[in-house]
């Protein structure tokens, strides 16, 4: 999907799902890291995490889509466009749009367990285990999950 046909499906969802058209553009960005989009008050244009269609499918797209345009029509219609905004949170059940973007591959959680003590460790990245050992007893850590 390029960035024309994304414009067509906000177009498209914004007249749906909210009555009201979509003015600005919305384009993918592939910085955007930690979040499935975003809503830039300055310029009204919408951004979109591309994995959320790589990595998810076109439903979970929708959701993120729907959650920033909820940002964005409240926010043009000076109600409460803000995440903890009572506004935010009907409209936002209303049109069925997702609270937060899913969780990507970024944030993958590895355990490791010590192979002596068992003690657990609980990490983000992969770690060396040549390098690392356990802080406890000095023994050997081994992978628990993947
Ligand atoms: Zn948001
Ligand atoms: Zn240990």
């Amino acid at each position: 999907m390029n960035n024309r046909s994304l414009q067509e499906i906000v177009e498209r969802i914004s007249l749906d799902s909210f009555g009201q058209s979509f003015d600005y553009s919305a384009t993918f960005n592939s910085r955007l890291r930690t979040t499935g989009g975003r809503y830039n008050l300055k310029t009204h244009n919408i951004d979109i995490n591309p994995k959320m269609l790589s990595e998810h499918d076109e439903l979970t797209l929708q959701g993120v889509i729907k959650h920033e345009l909820c940002h964005y029509h409240l926010h043009l219609n000076n109600m409460g466009y803000r995440h903890r905004d009572r506004d935010f949170k009907k409209l936002l059940a209303e049109v069925q749009g997702l609270r937060y973007a899913p969780a990507n591959e970024s944030v993958h959680v590895y355990s490791y367990v010590c192979t002596k003590c068992d003690q657990l460790y609980v990490r983000k990245r992969r770690i060396d285990l040549r390098k690392y050992v356990c802080s406890k007893c000095h023994s050997r850590l081994k992978l628990k999950n993947k």
